[in-house]
Formats: C-alpha cells, sequence, structure tokens
C-alpha cells in the first residue's frame, strides 16, 4: 500500500475554471498532519479576488453545463463515482493523514463519497415536473430548473464525503458549483475537483477555492453571483452565512451539528445499546455531527450501561489515522483546546468522570475516550456540542422524563431509542425533536435517506432525493388554449 507521502505534492493552488492558478495575493497557508504536527502541504490561501475569478468561471460554465442533455450530465457524474472508486487508496491515505481518522475510517467515508455520485447520476433523466388540470383554456405545466451557481462551504470533519453529499446532487440537477473547503483539511476535496475533469465534466462546472472562512468562506457566501449555498459546520457560522444570503435573498441549506440523546430503557439489549452508543461517540473521535453526545438511561439500568460504556471506552487504542487505531487525534489544536476545555468543565460542574479525561502525553492532538456520569440536563456538558469523545450519562426515573431531557436542547439533529418494546419506540421516535431517529442501532443513514436537522441544527435536508429540491427551482408555465384574444 501506498503511503500518503506518494500522492501528497509540496504545494496547491486554486483549482479555477479547469485550472490551476495561485491565489491573487500569491499567499499560502500549511495544512498539518494532526497525530504530529508536521506540516504536509502548503496551500493557496484564497480570498475575495480569487473568489470573483471562481464564481465568474462557474457562471460562464453554467449554462453548457445546464443544458447539457440530462442523461449524458448524468453518465459524467457517474464516471466521477468510478474515479472515485478507482482512487480509492489514494483518497483515503490523504484524508486520513490530513484530518487524522482512522484509515478504515476514512476508507468508508470515500467509499459513501462514491455513492453520492453513483446515487445521483440516476437521477439526472428523472428530475420531471408536472402538469397541472386548471380547466380546458390553459395548459399547464412546471419544469424544474438549476439555480444556477451552487456555493459550497465544506467542514474538516468529512471533507471528501460531504464534498460529494453536496456536489453530485448540484450537478445532477444542472448547477455550477464553487466549493471552499476547510483550510485544516484541504487536500482531498482538490484531488477530488481533478477527478472531476477527469470523469469529463467542463471547465468552470467545479471550482474550489481554499483559503480561511472570514476570507474566502465569507467572501463567497455573500458574493452576488452565487444563487444557492450549502454549508456545514458551525451554529454561528450558518447564522452568518445566512445573514449574507439574505442580503441577496438567495436560499440556504443548513447543516449546523447537534447534541444527540440516546434513549436506553431497562429493556434494551444493554450490550448491544453500549456497542451502538460507544461507536456513536468515538468515531472519528467524535466529531461526528451526528454522534451520540448524550445518554439518557432509565435509573434501573443505568449502572450497567455505565459499566459497558466504560469497558468499550477503554478498549480503543488511540493512535496515527494510517495505522487504522480504534481512534485518531483530534483535527486541529483548536480541536484539542475546544475539548479539554469542555472536560474541565465537566469537573467544575459536577459531574463525574468515569474514564478518560486526559489529553495524551504525546506529539499530536489526542484525547482520551471520556464518559461523564452524573451529568443534569442544565450543565453546560449536557447542552452544547463539545464535538470530541465525550460522552455524558444522564439518569432518568420514566419515559416521561427521558423524552423531555432528549428534547432539552437547542439542537434536533439525530436521535436514538434502545428498546425491546416497539410501541414505546415507535412512540420516541413520533415525539423526538430530530430529523432523523435511529431505533436499536446508530448511524442508520445511507446515501438514500433524507439528512437534517429540527430546530438550530439547521436548514434543509441532505442526502436522497429530498437534496435536489435544494439544487433546483420550480418554473410553472401557463398556455393559452383558449380561441380569446384577450
Ligand atoms: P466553522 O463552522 O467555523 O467552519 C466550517 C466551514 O466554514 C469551514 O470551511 C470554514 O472555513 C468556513 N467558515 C468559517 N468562518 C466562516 C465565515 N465567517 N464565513 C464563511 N465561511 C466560514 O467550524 P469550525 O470553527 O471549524 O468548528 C467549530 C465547531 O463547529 C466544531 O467544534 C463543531 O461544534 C462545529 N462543526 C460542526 C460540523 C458539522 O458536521 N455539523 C462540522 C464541523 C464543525
Amino acid at each position: 500500500m501506498r503511503t500518503a507521502d506518494e500522492y501528497i505534492r509540496d504545494t496547491y493552488d486554486l483549482y479555477v475554471g479547469g485550472r490551476w492558478t495561485s491565489a491573487a495575493a500569491g499567499k499560502r497557508f500549511a495544512t498539518v498532519d494532526p497525530a504530529t504536527k508536521e506540516p504536509l502541504a502548503e496551500v493557496a490561501a484564497g480570498k475575495a479576488p480569487d473568489v470573483d475569478r471562481a464564481v465568474a468561471a462557474a457562471r460562464e460554465a453554467f449554462p453548457g453545463w445546464r443544458d447539457t442533455p440530462p442523461d449524458e450530465r448524468g453518465r459524467i457524474v457517474h464516471r466521477i463515482g468510478q474515479l472515485v472508486r478507482e482512487y480509492r487508496d489514494e483518497l483515503a491515505a490523504v484524508e486520513s493523514v490530513d484530518q487524522g481518522k482512522p484509515r478504515s475510517q476514512a476508507e468508508s467515508d470515500i467509499e459513501g463519497a462514491a455513492r453520492y455520485f453513483e446515487y445521483y447520476a440516476g437521477a439526472a433523466d428523472k428530475l420531471e415536473g408536472t402538469t397541472v388540470p386548471v380547466g380546458p383554456d390553459q395548459l399547464d405545466y412546471t419544469v424544474r430548473e438549476p439555480y444556477g451557481v451552487s456555493a459550497q462551504i465544506t467542514p474538516w470533519n468529512f471533507p471528501a464525503n460531504l464534498f460529494a453529499r453536496g456536489v453530485a446532487p448540484a450537478l445532477v440537477a444542472g448547477n455550477a458549483t464553487v466549493v471552499k473547503p476547510a483550510e485544516q483539511t484541504p487536500l482531498s476535496t482538490l484531488r477530488l475537483a481533478e477527478l472531476c475533469a477527469e470523469a469529463g465534466v467542463p471547465d468552470g462546472v467545479v471550482n474550489v477555492v481554499t483559503g480561511f472562512g472570514d476570507e474566502a468562506g465569507a467572501a463567497l457566501s455573500s458574493h452576488p453571483g452565487v444563487d444557492t449555498i450549502t454549508f456545514t459546520g458551525s451554529v454561528p457560522t450558518g447564522q452568518a452565512i445566512m445573514k449574507r444570503a439574505a442580503d441577496n435573498v438567495v436560499p440556504v441549506t443548513l447543516e449546523l451539528g447537534g447534541k444527540n440523546p440516546a434513549v436506553v430503557f431497562p429493556d434494551a439489549d444493554l450490550d448491544a445499546a453500549a456497542n451502538w452508543i460507544a461507536r456513536a461517540i468515538f468515531t472519528n473521535a467524535g466529531q461526528v455531527c451526528s454522534a451520540a453526545d448524550r445518554v439518557v438511561v432509565h435509573e434501573g439500568v443505568h449502572d450497567e450501561l455505565v459499566e459497558r460504556l466504560v469497558d468499550r471506552a477503554e478498549r480503543y487504542d488511540l493512535g496515527q489515522g494510517t495505522d487504522d487505531p480504534g481512534m485518531g487525534p483530534l483535527a486541529s489544536a483548536d480541536q484539542l483546546e475546544r475539548v479539554t476545555r469542555y472536560i474541565d468543565l465537566g469537573r467544575e460542574e459536577g459531574a463525574t468522570l468515569a474514564t478518560g479525561g486526559r489529553a495524551l502525553d504525546r506529539e499530536g492532538y489526542f484525547v482520551e475516550p471520556t464518559v461523564f456520569t452524573g451529568v443534569d440536563t442544565d450543565m453546560r456538558i449536557a447542552q452544547e456540542e463539545i464535538f470530541g469523545p465525550v460522552l455524558a450519562v444522564i439518569p432518568v426515573a420514566d419515559e416521561a422524563e427521558a423524552l423531555a431531557v432528549a428534547n432539552d436542547v437547542e439542537y434536533g439533529l439525530v436521535g436514538g431509542v434502545f428498546t425491546a418494546d416497539v410501541t414505546r419506540a415507535h412512540r420516541f421516535a413520533r415525539r423526538l425533536e430530530a430529523g432523523n431517529v435511529y431505533v436499536n442501532k446508530w448511524f442508520g443513514d445511507t446515501n438514500q435517506t433524507p439528512f437534517g436537522g429540527y430546530k438550530r441544527s439547521g436548514i434543509g435536508r441532505e442526502k436522497g432525493l429530498e437534496a435536489l429540491d435544494s439544487y433546483l427551482q420550480t418554473k410553472n408555465v401557463a398556455v393559452n388554449l383558449a380561441d380569446d384574444d384577450g
């Protein structure tokens, strides 16, 4: 197996109009390996003038791509998926070293990325309108048309996978795109843009402007040449983007994270519940918007469940993502600072550390899998998204309290219930304030299932056929059939 070093270049430019081009200001920044803090490459720091060029390239390319016959668009997008599979080892190696995640998790992300292109490719020639029966004197029909230029601002937790999640439906619907990847993890995105070109995507239809959020990201989300914005990341950044979108009256799709409850009842299979919950909070070192950050457990099985969760947490081996350990480092120094701050806060608030709680005394941004018990729903560690491998266990007395605690946060992305009682499972699924509910499992989402948040977890849906709605606008056409002249 080749290592990431053999794939990564020393420097990367912006990808605009089908060409590599340096940033106008000529500046670059380093992207680092979070397991060693070693720089991996120097990447162009794009700013407003670079965003101008990228949006102009996308605007110029848009009509040609819109007018490409849909079956041909579908074939090209499908070919991207095939190329992602062909270069799976390279993409996974690069993702693992740039982001820090275990190699096998990176491979699964890349598999998911290929699936997005394959899945949406098949929809390209099925984006049908309707005829509307308004009476004998008018033929009335709708057509679904692309918006134009789709801005995609992506985070650092699943860079390649989330590129595909947004770009695949945008392209299939006939939009051109400008992508601004997170500054911590730009490498897989740049390679994916090249693969889009290799698959036959015309120049200018997929552009990548690397750079910082407050420069490239702010310029892109406020650009008057952008017709729709897709963003995944934090709530404050989502709010800022939405305000800018309001200035230009363009729609936003926002996926903003969660504080997701896993609710465990006494009749649940506790071994299975502990396995799912451990996976749900320690995958990608907890840096997952749909992580199970809170366990809401009936007091009758509290101790038995905690014992199992501690056992699972302590089995994780930590190491460099490329060695495929159970858990890799956090993605950045900021993340290490954030997560350790929350662990300190949990202690100060009076929660009990059942296991973990320390940053490792070694190079890189490593934090132990951590379980807090004795957590009260009012504590900040029970309310705020930590975005790390930190689980908060909250005991409850009955089903009514479990539901109240589960919903007692400003977020509403996902939630899960573990029980053998099918009636209770569905009752809970109905009452949980979340866009996605898992019963006796976690991470039940696939490329085909709509995904997105209730409450402050976001607006709109990604994945599934529903995601296409974010990239299409409806035009109604009314044709006079009457023999009248107005
Ligand atoms: P962020 O929201 O600031 O960054 C996400 C993306 O937005 C990056 O590409 C970034 O460059 C860009 N961005 C930042 N500021 C911007 C601005 N003013 N205008 C336009 N774009 C901007 O997230 P972060 O600071 O990297 O992470 C902080 C927290 O966000 C995390 O700890 C976590 O709670 C949350 N987060 C959630 C997700 C998710 O999947 N929902 C992903 C990443 C981070």
